[in-house]
């Protein structure tokens, strides 16, 4: 039944390095006691994502190490799996520990709901992963051909239904992680390293794992905080009677594209059916085997499995996942999310404990000058018995188990001056932004330490016109890989080249609709006056209620975008903003 095309094919590229690493070893522990260099053979930076870290150079410094004959300065980044994005208060101390001791004291939240690390030397990397360790969490799997960190809806004042979807956002996420002793080969456990070859397998992955990245989330409506739909893999809970009896399944969702080809693109997963909450395992492993079995390993620009659906198409994906469960999935059931940004403020849980969701820009946990807001939600998790939630908008909730510390995490914020809600635009609260420059190879421009700035600019024309407590989602990226994902902003802009972006106008509020191409390699002042003018015209004639992303496709600015496929379609001349730039 399976249509893999792969099996007879030479592995070249990535595919040969999965094969000769004997599942995931490598050369990283030769590689690491080389003193010669900061920085991992080409192979092992490969198979190093595997195990949730990637080696970074910071290229800002390039040009002047080069001229002082220096190699680059190399860093790794670690990425911290936080399965559904909950955290103990115990942990984000530790991390806060390992971040100032061994990274370069920063924590950055990611949008799918992790830890990142960065600034990490090679010479401190075993030891960061064994902090890691010490605090019960791990970076395996959160990174490389993969399922990466499972994703789950932070919203628990949903709470009797949030937790049992929580629960199941891990058994799904601990059922798909590689079986691989190689990490605690590596990181945990030096006798091993001279031990007898192991003769290890991996009952789901195979030793080539998957064609490419893979990630799932769980999203419960309302509510699509999680982004859904940008995942190869959704769960919508559906809840009947105020509980949880199963998910609808949604396939085949991913942002990345590559400019210029344009046979990729971003895609939104379709909703092909309902099934039983106990068999959501099950299910999630038979998509997974479904992708291993049938997606591209000869291109890996075409090879997420959302390329593969529309290859082989979502009706043969169904019957194929039906024929490997042996059982029928039921036809979905109705659901409606409302909206993908982050609730923020305090509430109340079903469960009488207090959240507190906070906007943290950019993800970016650091102290500034005025602003020691790393530091605030330190003292807060050394005092809190609840835990944290990360959310898949780089924002964090915070838990509160009583009223008494409910009082004391006003506090503490007030002590430190940390920001509520009420203090920003509403523009500012809907925005993400991704890594980027200086610290991503991938990147073509700024994306997290330009926004903010830029930001400001758009947050004097959002108060002229009164529209700052209008939502408007706004995502940038340094490329089109989409991390943050830009092609679900309501604006989204794309790094094309330092200093210049794609703008993206017209995707869903409720994340359920791509965004489409504007206007290419745009400047700051054309952005600004491209925003500006749009601002101006939504604020004068937006129908009651309507969404700015809907706006800009009514207005006839963009056509909407109905699919993957039709992403690059139907691309006009910008219109009715006159370019005097
Ligand atoms: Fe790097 Fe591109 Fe991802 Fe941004 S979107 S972090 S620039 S790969």
């Amino acid at each position: 039944m399976s249509k893999n095309q792969n099996k007879l094919v030479e592995l070249t590229g990535v595919e040969l390095i999965k094969d000769r690493s004997n599942y995931l070893r490598g050369t990283i522990v030769e590689g690491l006691a080389d003193e010669t260099t900061g920085a991992l053979g080409a192979d092992d930076q490969t198979v190093i994502k595997f195990h949730g870290t990637y080696q970074q150079q910071d290229r800002d410094l390039d040009k002047e190490r080069k001229r002082q004959k220096l190699e680059p300065l190399y860093s790794f980044l670690i990425r911290i799996r936080v399965p559904g994005g909950h955290a103990t208060a115990q942990q984000w101390v530790g991390l806060d520990d390992i971040a100032n001791e061994l990274g370069d004291s920063t924590l950055k939240l990611t949008t799918r709901q992790a830890f990142e690390l960065h600034g990490i030397t090679k010479w401190v990397l075993k030891r960061t992963m064994q902090r890691i360790n010490d605090v019960l969490m791990d970076s395996i799997a959160a990174c490389g051909d993969v399922n990466r960190n499972v994703m789950c809806s932070a919203n628990p004042h949903e709470s009797p239904v949030h937790a049992e979807v929580l629960e199941h956002s891990k058994l799904v996420s601990a059922h798909l992680t590689p079986r691989t002793t190689a990490y605690q080969e590596i990181w945990l456990n030096n006798e091993l390293q001279n031990a007898e070859p192991v003769q290890d397998h991996e009952p789901i992955y195979g030793k080539h794992y998957l064609p490419r990245k893979f990630k799932i989330a769980f999203g419960i409506p309302p509510r699509n905080d999680a982004d859904l739909f940008a995942n190869d893999l959704g769960f919508i809970a559906i809840v009947a009677d105020g509980k949880l009896v199963g998910y609808n399944v949604a396939v085949g969702g991913g942002m990345g594209m590559t400019f210029g080809n344009g046979n990729t693109y971003p895609r939104l997963s379709n909703v092909i059916g309902y099934i039983p909450k106990e068999k959501v395992v099950e299910v999630a492993e038979k998509v997974v085997l479904i992708q291993r079995d049938n997606g591209n390993r000869t291109d890996r620009k075409i090879s997420r499995f959302k390329y593969t659906v529309d290859r082989i198409g979502l009706e043969w994906i169904k019957l194929e996942l039906n024929r490997q469960l042996g059982w029928d999935i039921e036809p979905a059931r109705p659901f409606r999310f409302d909206s993908n940004g982050d609730r923020y403020g305090w509430y109340k849980g079903t469960n009488n404990k207090w959240y507190l969701s906070l906007f943290i820009e950019g993800g970016k946990l650091i102290d500034k000058e005025n602003y020691p807001v790393k530091t605030a939600l330190r003292k807060v998790a050394e005092q809190l018995k609840g835990g944290f939630l990360l959310t898949g908008n780089q924002n964090v909730v915070i838990e509160a188990d009583s009223e008494a510390d409910k009082e004391l995490v006003d506090q503490i914020l007030a002590q430190y001056g940390v920001k509520h809600a009420g203090d920003y635009t509403a523009l500012r609260l809907n925005s993400i932004a991704c890594v980027a420059l200086p610290l991503c190879s991938l990147a073509f421009a700024d994306a997290e330490r330009y926004l903010p700035s830029l930001l400001d600019k758009l947050d004097v024309v959002i108060k002229r016109l009164g529209l700052q407590d209008d939502p408007i989602l706004i995502r940038m990226t340094g490329c089109p890989n989409g991390c943050a994902r830009p092609f679900l902003g309501e604006i989204g802009l794309v790094g094309r080249a330092p200093g210049r972006y794609n703008i993206y106008l017209g995707a869903g509020f409720d994340g359920n609709r791509l965004n489409k191409l504007y206007k290419e390699m745009a400047t700051e002042a054309e952005i600004l006056e491209i925003l500006t003018s749009l601002f101006e015209d939504y604020a004068k004639n937006k129908l009651d209620g309507e969404r700015f992303g809907d706006f800009t496709i009514r207005a006839g600015y963009v056509v909407a975008t109905t699919e993957g496929k039709d992403f690059h379609q139907n691309i006009g001349e910008p219109k009715k903003i006159n370019f005097q730039i």
